[in-house]
Formats: C-alpha cells, structure tokens, sequence
C-alpha cells in the first residue's frame, strides 16, 4: 500500500516537472535559503490531536480503522491536484537523506507542495516555478483565464456546466483543445481502494445513518455523482462523524470552481452539539435583522440545520495542509444548500490547540495586559460557531436583473475572500444582536471584541494569499480606518474601542453583504485592493510574534498504525 503514491506518481506525471518550462517562468525561479527552512517549519507546533475512542462499539471501532485507511488516499489526490509536479518532486525529496534534504521533505508534508502557504506562496524548494500555479493542476499547466472563459463560451450547456463544476478537470486532447474530464477517471486509481475500504467500514458499523453515507460515498467516487452521498452526509448522525471527498475550492486560485479532496475523521461531542444547536433557533430572526437592503433578506431559510461539535482523530488532503481547519460548513453546492441548509462541523480539540499554543502567546505581544483578561476560549469558539452558521445566511442564489446566477460564480477567484471576510464580520454583528435581545450573556461582549482582536493577528499571518488571511487583513484595516480598532503607538498595543467598534461592524457587513446580493466583481476587487493588504503597524505587530507558532503540525496517535498511502 505504501508504495502506491510513489509508483503511481510517476505515470501521473506527464505535465509539470517533465514538461519544458517556459522561458518566462525559468527566469523567474529563485534559489531558496534550506537554513530558514527549520525556522519556517517551528512555527508549526507539534500536537497531538486525539480523542477517547475506548466508547465506540467494537465494530465500530474497526470500522473506525477502515475509514482512516479509505482517508489515507485523499491525500494522494490532492497532492496531486495542489500542482502536477507534487507526486514526482516529493518522490524525488524522499531520496535525499541529508538533514537540509530531511527538512524540505518535512515542510513540503506539512504544505502538500513546494511553495510556503505562510509566506504567499514562496517557493522553498530549489528549481521549482517561481510562482504557484494559480490552478493547480485542476487546468491544463498554462492555460489562462481568458483561455479558459473564451473556451466555455463556445460550449452548450451541459458541457460548460461540466468545464465550471466542481468534479471536472480540464485537460487538453489530442488537438490540443480543452476538455472537461471526469474525477472519478482522473483519480480512478486512488477512488477505487477508497471506495472499497468505505464499503469494508460500512459492513462494520452499527450506526445506519454511517453505513448509509459510506456506501453511498464509496459510490459517488466511481459515479462522479455526489448529490445522493452529500444528502446522506447532511443526515449523518453517529459516534463516528465522517467528512471524505472532493469539497472546498480554495486551492483552485483561477475560478475557485474546482473541488479539493479531503478527510476529516473525528468523535462526536454530545453535549457540545446539543448546547450548540439551539443557536440554530435564531437564525431566521438574525438573517430578518442583516444590515442590507431588505429585499435582498431570504424570508424564510432551509430547514434547520445540524451542527455537529466533534473532536478531530485524523485529517487528510486539503483538511490537513498549512494551516489546520477549526470548522467547516459543508456541503457547497447550491442547489443542496437550498434543498437542505448545511451542516456545521466545529473540530473542538484543534480548537482548543489553536487558541493555546497560539492565541494565548499573541495575546501577550499585541494586547495591554488589562485586555489580556478579557481573553476567553468560550469567545473565541462562540465566534468562530458564528462564522461558520453565517456562512448559511445571506445572498447565495442570486437575481441579476432576470439572469439567475449564484455569489460563487460572479466573484470567481476573489469569492473565498469575501465570503469569509463575511463569515466572520456578519458573526459578530450576529452575537451583539443576540447579546442586544438578552439571548446571550452581555459579559460576552467585552471578551467577544477583544479576543477577536488578538484573533485578526493570528489570521493574517497565515499570509494574505489565502482567502481567511485575506479577508481578516481587509477587516482589520476597514475597522481600524472607522475607529472600531485603535492603536496606542507608545506602548505598541491594539484594542477594540468598545464603543465604535459595533457601528463599525455593522457597516462592513452591510458593505459586504451588499457586494454579494449585487454580485459585483468590481466591488469585490476595490474592497480587497484597498483594505486586503498589510500596511505598516498591522507589519510592524507582527514582526514581533516572530517566535509564537503559527499553527499546530498535527499528530494523529489514532492513526499511527493505520495502514494506507502516508503522505
Ligand atoms: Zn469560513
């Protein structure tokens, strides 16, 4: 099994390392520093991330075992869809067993790639393309985005439904032309054992709405078909909370239409997710209160949907690059976020590892120690719940003047940014409402604001490449330029001004909400020029958290003797 990616790896190449570089683009190649890469590598702390699996039935618990066996494989795929070098180049890293070699191995797991996802996309492996493929290898190497849309302009329906869906890469035929190919025939060879261990897994387990989601998902990845399997996921309810297959879109960085493999497979958290679903009775109140133009208010939300708190065991493919995920909202397909809402999934133990090894120390650099008091876990979790039932409410399916289209498609590659600045900004004008009506405790607002504060920090670091990152910059400087954040230059520390900073929120919500109720690209583009950046006190603050971690670098203790493709 372990020899799969490697030998597999091989015959997928085709494009990318083997292929000529244009000339352009070898001008551009750096030579990278291997000493700094040790530094780069430290600023992930090494964690463990577990949970008690000694309740689970016993099948249950060699199911568990199947399932992570079956996730080992997403990240054989996504390495492969981040750049079409990934498979040969790791290969190639393997080989060199020289300390410098060691690490470049070590920081290429941990981004799934040769380009550092903390510093925007620096490549730290020699010989490599200066700049990361903005598509991954989801387009053929080189094709561009006028390419791209001319193309599908020519094609009827169905087919450019295919070229901009989320289960089809784009490949040339033998003409040279654009084609859509099907996952389940690009990453067949991968699918197929995945699929197999998810039947093995749901022959085992003795929850149905489980067994019901894994042959339902083993089938989709030879169908290609995944609306059947992403019902069952919506209706999954079991000690084992399963997420596998193709997702988010983040890493497809030319349209954001492609969707990433990945795993999450995590211990259901009872009590958490009953104290957590009665938020879910406020949603409708809240999307009737959002500061936009009323006529671009849903009168009446899908069905209520669940929200799981789970404790993550092991994680895979674009759930287990860069920075590790707290939450996730799935699924993302329109049509089934209309039919059914969505499901939240908040992953509590790498929640609650995150604001440890790194919120805490931050806290200390950019905070007075007045406002470090105020810090709180129960802020941050409550704000980052927030964010991901916000990412339900607001525009989706959209009205151009009679043109049906959806927030996705009309802010392409600058989507994910917004949508996330969203997520978090709409948040905290959902808990104040929430805190106005007497629902929560008016001792939140205070820890809310400040916690949130701290918590910008720790996001722009990831770098503003990527969407989260992006997004908090572009909410950081907006808040900052109404007075809602305020800097005091003596002693070098940030707070929120708890009497501006609720106005201050309120009008970048309606700004953002608004932007994507109109679906304006243009709106989205001079928003994020102008704010999305890092001008010189955001800077120089962080030039002082050089030795807090960034992140964690997961260990999965469960899955230690798991077998299956390792990354
Ligand atoms: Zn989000």
């Amino acid at each position: 099994m372990m020899k799969l990616t490697r030998t597999v790896g091989i015959t997928m190449l085709g494009i990318g390392l083997l292929a000529p570089v244009p000339a352009a683009q070898k001008a551009r190649e750096t030579k990278v520093q291997p000493d700094s890469l040790s530094a780069k590598t430290k600023r992930f702390a090494p964690t463990e991330i577990t949970a008690n699996a000694s309740a689970l039935h016993s099948l249950d618990r060699r199911a568990l075992d199947k399932i992570i066996e079956a996730a080992r494989y997403m990240d054989a795929i996504f390495l492969r869809q981040a750049w079409s070098g990934n498979a040969a180049l790791e290969k190639k890293l393997e080989q060199d067993s020289t300390p410098d070699g060691r690490e470049r191995l070590h920081y290429f797991r941990i981004n799934m790639g040769p380009w550092s996802r903390l510093d925007n996309d620096e490549p730290f492996v020699p010989g490599v393309p200066r700049i990361k493929p903005p598509g991954g290898s989801f387009y053929p190497d080189g094709m561009t985005r006028e390419e791209f849309e001319s193309w599908i302009h020519t094609l009827p329906t169905t087919e450019r439904d295919k070229a901009t869906g989320y289960f089809y890469v784009i490949r040339r035929g033998p003409d040279g032309k654009p084609l859509s190919v099907a996952y389940s025939d690009e990453y067949r060879q991968f699918l197929e054992p995945a699929a197999k261990l998810l039947k093995e897994a749901a022959a085992l387990t003795t929850n149905e709405t489980l067994k019901a989601f894994l042959r339902k998902r083993a089938d989709a990845f030879a169908s290609n078909d995944y609306y059947d399997s992403d019902v069952a996921w919506m209706d999954l309810d079991s000690p084992i909370d399963v997420t596998i297959g193709p997702y988010e879109t983040y890493e497809d960085g030319l349209f954001n239409y492609k969707a990433a493999f990945e795993a999450f497979v995590s211990l259901r958290d009872d009590a958490e997710s009953a104290k957590l679903a009665k938020f879910s009775a406020y949603l409708q109140d809240i999307e009737n209160n959002l500061p936009e133009d009323p006529k671009y208010r849903n009168p009446k939300l899908g069905t209520l949907a669940p929200i799981r708190v789970v404790d993550e065991v092991f994680a895979a493919g674009d759930g287990n690059r860069g920075v590790q995920t707290a939450a996730y909202n799935l699924p993302n397909d329109a049509k089934i976020v209309s039919e059914k809402g969505a499901k939240r999934v908040m992953l509590k133990n790498v929640q609650e590892a995150k604001f440890k090894k790194t919120l805490v120390p931050i806290s200390q650099v950019v905070l007075s120690a007045a406002d470090q008091a105020d810090l709180s876990f129960e802020a941050f979790f409550t704000h980052i719940l927030a964010h991901e039932l916000m990412h339900g409410l607001g525009p989706h399916a959209i009205d151009l003047a009679g043109r049906k289209s959806t927030v996705r498609l009309e802010l392409k590659d600058l989507y994910s940014a917004i949508e996330e600045a969203k997520a978090d900004i709409t948040g905290l004008f959902a808990l104040q409402f929430l805190i106005d009506k007497g629902a929560l405790p008016a001792s939140l607002e205070r820890p809310m604001y400040t916690t949130y504060v701290a918590s910008a920090f720790r996001s722009v670091r990831f770098g503003i490449s990527e969407a989260h990152g992006k997004g908090v910059a572009l909410q950081f400087n907006y808040l900052t330029e109404l007075g809602g954040i305020k800097y005091d230059a003596g002693s070098g520390k940030f707070a929120a001004d708890q009497a501006k900073i609720k106005d201050a929120v309120k009008q970048l919500t309606h700004e953002l909400l608004t932007l994507e109720a109109e679906g304006s690209y243009q709106g989205a583009k001079s928003l994020l020029d102008k704010y999305g950046v890092i001008g010189p006190t955001l800077k120089s603050a962080l030039d002082k958290l050089g030795g807090v971690p960034v992140d964690i670098e997961p260990a999965f203790p469960l899955a230690a003797k798991v077998p299956g493709p390792r990354r």
